[in-house]
């Protein structure tokens, strides 16, 4: 019996442990660590013999028409959303594009290489070039975020490093070619994204919070913003919604509250979506001199609109047992959150 009772203690410290990505030193700070430069993050994180060597597995010709919709999807028009963010993309999915002063970063890479040119089309429109791209974020290990890496890394931005999470990697040099795994995959990836880590590129810290849950490697951000010269803190949860049948569902209400407590940390009050289909930024696109930022929502209600978001849909797919209704993130009406 008290083998039994130590086991079961033994078990929930390592649950503990995975879901809240703490280390042996304990929980990663929410705010005080040190940021590594590209070339320091890189040096440091690399992970000798941790990382599966790369699996280049043949394109599949054509795409599945059934999945994920129709293709292509059109292009929304490019938009600035804050002094230093951009949004590029199409009606299914986007990039976030910061400009550090010293280079750009960007936040997932598209479908595939039709996306990633077109969103690279539309830096251009933006006044950005996309040769200065320096890092390439991968939210997590999904076609729809890593399908324009290799298009990018060969024809826009050669010497930009490749970041996701060393889960994400190594899961993608060993599940087939299907569903949500389709398209060329990153052929490298230059740091690997832990949970708590600060990445400063020109004059932008980004930090990086693992969420696993939408994904076993899924990585969420948090990223300083100014509207006309004035701070804001945007959080961005990594991936949209859950499957009612994976296991990392599970993961994903967890996910939700320790993220809220880095954003908490950081004082996000702007919540963004990496998929367009969560908001096409209509209101940023009609706002006028002197109003206020339509995405600026305050640090409260990051919690409790923002975040209640993916907390309403992870309830929904929990209570229906039925998928997320994909794509957006707004659970049906009528889906009342009960018990689990
Ligand atoms: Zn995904």
């Amino acid at each position: 019996m008290k083998k039994t009772v130590y086991l079961l203690f033994s078990l929930l410290i390592v649950l503990a442990v995975y879901v809240s990505g703490a280390t042996a030193q304990g929980i990663p700070s929410l705010g005080t660590a040190d940021a590594l430069t590209l070339a320091e993050a890189a040096a440091a994180l690399k992970v000798p013999g941790a990382a599966a060597p790369f699996v280049n597995l043949p394109d599949p010709d054509p795409l599945p028409p059934t999945l994920f919709g129709r293709l292509p999807y059109p292009s929304i028009a490019p938009v600035k959303l804050f002094d230093n963010l951009y949004f590029v993309g199409t009606t299914a999915v986007g990039a976030f594009v910061i400009d550090t002063g010293d280079g750009l970063v960007m936040l997932d890479t598209g479908i595939n290489k039709d996306d990633a040119a077109l969103m690279t089309e539309d830096m251009k429109k933006l006044g950005l070039d996309p040769s200065k791209i320096k890092l390439l974020l991968i939210s997590h290990e999904h076609f729809d975020h890593y399908g324009g890496v290799q298009y990018l890394k060969k024809n826009v931005c050669p010497n930009a490093k490749v970041a996701m999470s060393l889960i994400g990697w190594n899961f993608l040099q060993t599940v087939p070619l299907e569903a949500g795994y389709i398209n060329p995959r990153p052929q490298a990836v230059d740091i690997y994204l832990i949970d708590g880590m600060k990445i400063k590129v020109g004059n932008t810290t980004i930090q990086v919070v693992a969420t696993p849950g939408h994904s076993a490697g899924c990585m969420s951000f948090i990223i300083p913003v100014t509207d006309k010269g004035e701070a804001h803190m945007a959080g961005i949860m990594g991936g949209t919604g859950v499957w009612a049948t994976q296991l990392e569902t599970r993961l994903y209400k967890a996910s939700i509250e320790y993220f809220k407590a880095f954003a908490a940390a950081a004082k996000c009050d702007v919540g963004l979506g990496v998929h367009s289909l969560e908001s096409d930024f209509a209101e940023v696109r009609v706002r006028k001199p002197g109003e206020a930022h339509p995405l600026v929502i305050g640090t409260e209600k990051f919690d409790t609109v923002y975040l209640q978001k993916y907390r309403d849909l992870y309830q929904y797919v929990l209570n229906s047992g039925k998928m997320q209704p994909y794509p957006g993130v707004v659970a049906p009406p009528g889906s009342a959150p009960a018990k689990e």
